[in-house]
């Protein structure tokens, strides 16, 4: 597990905040890591804890040579918790009351090798009712010294009453430059890593997960799909409607926002902007807007949309859904 404050890309903000707490000695015993999915916030839970459980921490660092330390590196810290939401069943995946029982008599034991107990709870929200009330009171009633880190994508399902029990260190997304150093370090070009990035919303989760669906290549298909549109005669357009109409749910749902952020980008080159998603693809991107007017591109936009929000009812046929959006896309020959 990588430990080091200074791996963990962008979050100046809450880092500088953690490690000042640390510093000082002020660090409260319950803490809530608030923020999108896949900015870094459990990584940086875990630099916490392991500084929080190293016996000879400088300045908010863990040494890394302690046998707390190494404990922590390989896993197997006696004094440091994680507890992660479970699925039982078919049941979505929660974190349920058993598991906080355990969490509250672990942590009614004194510590063994360290000088404090920390638990990390990832995906909190995902705790149920009877969990969370469960949880509550361990938080209210600390036994000993031990460091709560709470982390969630969506503070909003979290319970009041366990929020307000906690300091709250928000995240925001990453930006553009850090997105693209995540990807090079998972091995991908320079070029290409730039590219993803604009798609990841400024998640680096998203960025990865985007790289591993092959998100670029289908984010070029949707442009030179656009771009040779007026081109294809009705008969090829069935054959476009069979290839796009056997994508999964998600697939298509991927495709359908890769055209949809094409055409916006369409549009801010008509307003004289350079595109935001299409990078990379300036030159084709640029043909769609030489071809179709700006009337067109905002009707096939309010196409592509339609699509979008049919694709979420819950019966959808996918393929008849693609090939009413090309023969609209389409349209009527422009002169
Ligand atoms: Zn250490």
């Amino acid at each position: 597990m990588d430990t080091a404050w200074g791996n963990i890309l962008g979050q100046r903000e809450p880092k500088r905040r953690l490690r000042r707490l640390l510093e000082t000695d002020r660090l409260p015993h319950a803490l809530l890591f608030s923020g999108p999915e896949g900015v870094g916030k459990r990584r940086t839970a875990e630099a916490l804890a392991a500084a929080l459980l190293c016996s000879s921490p400088a300045a908010g660092h863990p040494c890394d040579t302690c046998e707390s330390c190494r404990a922590f590196s390989r896993g197997i810290h006696p004094d440091f918790f994680f507890v992660v939401p479970e699925a039982v069943g078919k049941g979505a995946r929660s974190i349920r009351i058993e598991a906080m029982r355990a969490l509250g008599s672990a942590l009614a034991r004194p510590p063994e090798l360290a000088p404090r107990q920390v638990a990390l709870i990832d995906d909190a929200q995902r705790m149920n009712e009877a969990a969370a009330n469960s949880f509550l009171k361990t938080l209210e009633e600390p036994t000993g010294d031990v460091v709560f880190l709470l982390v969630t994508g969506m503070r909003a399902a979290l319970l009041d009453t366990i929020v307000s029990r906690c300091l709250e260190i928000p995240f925001g997304p990453l930006a553009l430059p850090e997105l693209s150093e995540v990807l090079r370090r998972h091995g991908v070009e320079a070029e290409e890593a730039a590219a993803l990035a604009t798609l990841a919303d400024g998640s680096a989760g998203r960025a990865l997960a985007l790289h591993a669906e092959g998100a670029l290549r289908r984010r070029e298909e949707a442009v030179s799909l656009l771009a040779r549109l007026p081109q294809i005669p009705p008969l090829s357009l069935w054959a476009e409607g069979k290839k796009w109409g056997a994508l999964s749910r998600e697939e298509a749902g991927e495709w359908l926002r890769s055209l949809r952020l094409t055409l916006r980008d369409v549009l801010a080159l008509y307003g004289g902007a350079a595109p935001l998603y299409s990078v990379g693809l300036e030159a084709p991107v640029a043909e769609i807007a030489a071809r179709f007017s700006e009337a067109r591109v905002f009707s096939m936009l309010a196409d592509v949309k339609e699509a979008e929000r049919r694709l979420l009812s819950s019966n959808v046929n996918i393929r008849l859904l693609v090939e009413a959006l090309l023969l609209s896309l389409a349209g009527p020959v422009e002169e």
